[in-house]
Order: structure tokens, then sequence, then C-alpha cells
């Protein structure tokens, strides 16, 4: 029987709420930790545990059918995808960052500056639409503490609610970006994939309007 395999993310901040959802879908699965890939006993549905960063690339490959994602991702990874559905969940910003005591008055103020960014293309583009020339540093983490050790005047980073900053002696003064988690497919399913598919959206839709 054809079945439609789902990636999402092992561990991390969309993991739980991506399980939580296909529960709420109907859909049970056992996710034990460490497995690398789990079905469902009641929808024709395999479930592959993947670090966010490469659910974009399975998907594209179609070694996934869908997946689901941060729409910061995608976007990072310049894949072709649209959200075939916004997932209501992870949801947070991509927003620059500079010291508390800086006196910023506005996006030119970045001119000739160094941002440090686990996201260089999305910076990139955001600094092209502003007409600034800076310096972009990608490093793959920890990007708050940047400032403070003399390596960038500036961060882009991902904020929910800011006190990581805070802590960090920085103030938020742009946002790049407004995120959630996505749902991606491949764009060449079969015919049996595509009703499974569209029978997953059904359900997850009447989650979504069950919630507002
Ligand atoms: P992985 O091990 O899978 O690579 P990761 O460390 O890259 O995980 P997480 O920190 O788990 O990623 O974040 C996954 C996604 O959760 C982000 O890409 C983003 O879409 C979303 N997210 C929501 N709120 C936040 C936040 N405050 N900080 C970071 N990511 C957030
Ligand atoms: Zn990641």
């Amino acid at each position: 029987m054809q079945k439609l395999r789902i990636a999402i993310q092992k561990s991390g901040r969309l993991h739980d709420d991506s399980i939580k959802l296909l529960k709420e879908c109907g859909i049970d699965i056992n996710n034990g930790v460490n497995k690398l890939k789990t079905e469902a006993s009641n929808f024709p549905l395999e479930v592959f545990f993947l670090r966010d960063d490469d659910i974009p690339q399975y998907v594209e490959d179609g070694v996934a059918d869908i997946g689901i994602v941060g729409e910061n991702v995608v976007l990072e990874k310049n894949r072709p995808f649209t959200a075939i559905e916004k997932l209501g969940f992870g949801k947070c910003r991509l927003s620059i960052a500079v010291a508390k005591t800086a006196d910023y008055k506005g996006v030119q103020d970045l001119q000739g500056q160094r941002i440090a960014t686990s996201y260089p293309v999305i910076v990139e583009k955001f600094l092209r639409d502003n007409n600034v020339q800076a310096d972009i540093h990608e490093i793959s983490g920890s990007v708050e503490i940047a400032p403070g050790i003399g390596l960038a005047e500036a961060i882009c980073d991902l904020v929910s609610s800011g006190s990581t900053l805070f802590m960090n002696g920085l103030k938020e003064v742009e946002t790049v970006l407004k995120s959630e988690a996505i749902l991606i497919a491949n764009g060449a399913l079969n015919e049996e994939q595509q009703v499974l598919l569209r029978k997953l959206q059904f359900r997850i839709q009447a989650v979504k309007k069950a919630k507002n």
C-alpha cells in the first residue's frame, strides 16, 4: 500500500509540536527516543526524524514526500517551496540586534558594520533590499555572544521573547523576517500520495479551525 513519508525535526523546538499536531489529527505514532523513523498505526504515514536544516533537501529530493520545518530554514536554504499549510506553532522572528548601549537610529547605521548570523542568505538579501553594505560573519551557534567577544557589532538571530538578547546586553532593532512552522511538499507526488496529503491537510485544517 502507498504510504506518505513525512520528515519532522528529530529533537528541538519543533519536535514536540509536530508530534502533537499529528496526534491531534488522530494519527497514532510511537516516537521512541533515538529512532530514525517510525510508522503510524492508523494512517498510511511513515515519519522520519531529521535535523531541521536537512528537511527541505530531503523533501526536494523526494526521500520524504512532505515535511514540517520553520519557514526561516526554507528561505535560508533557498529551496523552491511555498508553504502548503502554515501550522501556527514555532513562531519566531529573525531580528537584528545591537548592543543595548548603541545609539541606533536606523538601518543605515549598519553600514560598514560586522553582523554575525547563522542566516547569511536572508541577511544578505535584507541588506541588499535596504542598500546597506555590511560584513556578514557566518557562525553556526551562540550568535548572541558575538558582540560581547568583539566578533561583530550586530547580530541577526531568531528571537521569540527577546530574553536571550536582553541577557546578553543586546537590543532588537530590526525585524528581518517573521516565521512559523510550515508544511512543505515534494512537487512530484503521485496520485495516491496526493490523495493522502489532501486527507492529512483536511485534518490539519480542522485542528487549526478548532483552535481559533
Ligand atoms: P536541529 O538540531 O534540528 O538542527 P536547531 O538547533 O537548528 O535544531 P531549534 O533551535 O530546535 O533548531 O529551532 C528549530 C526551529 O524552531 C527554528 O528554525 C525556528 O523556525 C523555530 N523557533 C521558534 N522559536 C525560536 C527561538 N526562540 N529560537 C530559535 N528558533 C525558534
Ligand atoms: Zn538546525
